[in-house]
């Protein structure tokens, strides 16, 4: 039977990748998104794959909305903690708001998320988790004090949760995409990303389908031995 893949902020970018690629692969895929309703009715038009609404900063409203997913659609055996947003700012402009929002839509959101599905994941002896992070919580990012600490701290979270996971067939992994080419990234002024791409070896910003495939590797039913890894994504930009 077709796994379950839920794919959060799944409706746009890399997680519209990642959610396309699990679906090409035979994934039974639910994609989540946060607000942008018009975004996520075009995307399941556009793929068939449906959205389901709700804030992964959210505790009470994750757990309740991951419940009604795993009736509707069965338990989630895979589970791509991708949702993210940017509030940047240099550290003495960035309000206490930016912050947090930051910290519990990129950070928390993984443990919230992980807290839905894990009871399940354990009982069936088998999961497969993959966390977003990012090169900037790898090597910083000046104006993201708040991104880089939720980023490098997805890190951190990966490997505690695979140590955890490991005796339970339970693997949990990081990616560490570079730029990618998504809104958020268009959302850097031109001349700014015009530097960046200058400081990427391969001579491009990343496609989100660049990320999505090494996705499909990582939670592949053969990859069960990789487990608290973080894969750099990101065009030789920085080798950790
Ligand atoms: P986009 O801004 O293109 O899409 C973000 C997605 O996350 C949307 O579906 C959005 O939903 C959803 N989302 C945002 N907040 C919430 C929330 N509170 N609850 C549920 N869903 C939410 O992002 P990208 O595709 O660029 O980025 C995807 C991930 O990759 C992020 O974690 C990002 O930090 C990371 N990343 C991206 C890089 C890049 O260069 N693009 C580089 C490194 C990491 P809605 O449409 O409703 O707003």
């Amino acid at each position: 039977m077709a796994k379950v893949a839920l794919v959060t902020g799944g409706t746009r970018g890399i997680g519209e990748a990642i959610c396309n690629t699990l679906k090409n692969k035979g994934y039974k895929v639910v994609a989540n998104y946060g607000g942008n309703d018009q975004k996520a009715q075009e995307f399941t038009e556009r793929t068939g794959i449906p959205a389901v609404k709700f804030d992964v900063s959210d505790f009470e409203a994750t757990q309740t909305a991951i419940q009604q997913i795993e009736v509707d659609f069965g338990p989630v055996e895979v589970l791509i903690n991708n949702a993210g947003i940017t509030r940047d700012g240099t550290m003495h402009r960035m309000s206490f708001d930016n912050w947090d929002a930051v910290i519990q839509t990129n950070l928390a959101s993984c443990f919230n998320t992980c807290k839905a599905v894990i009871d399940g994941m354990r009982a069936r002896n088998f999961g497969r988790i993959i966390n977003v992070g990012s090169v900037n919580g790898q090597a910083g990012q000046y104006g993201q004090v708040n991104y880089a600490a939720a980023k490098s701290g997805i890190h951190g979270f990966t490997k505690a949760l695979a140590l955890e996971g490991a005796g339970k067939g339970i693997t949990v992994n990081a990616i560490a995409p570079g730029y990618v080419d998504t809104d958020m990234v268009r959302a850097v002024p031109e001349d700014v990303l015009a530097k960046i791409i200058k400081t990427i070896p391969v001579g491009r910003l990343g496609k989100p389908e660049d990320i999505a495939n090494a996705v499909a590797f990582l939670i592949d039913d053969e990859s069960g031995f990789i487990t608290g890894s973080t894969l750099s994504i990101n065009g030789g930009q920085h080798m950790y």
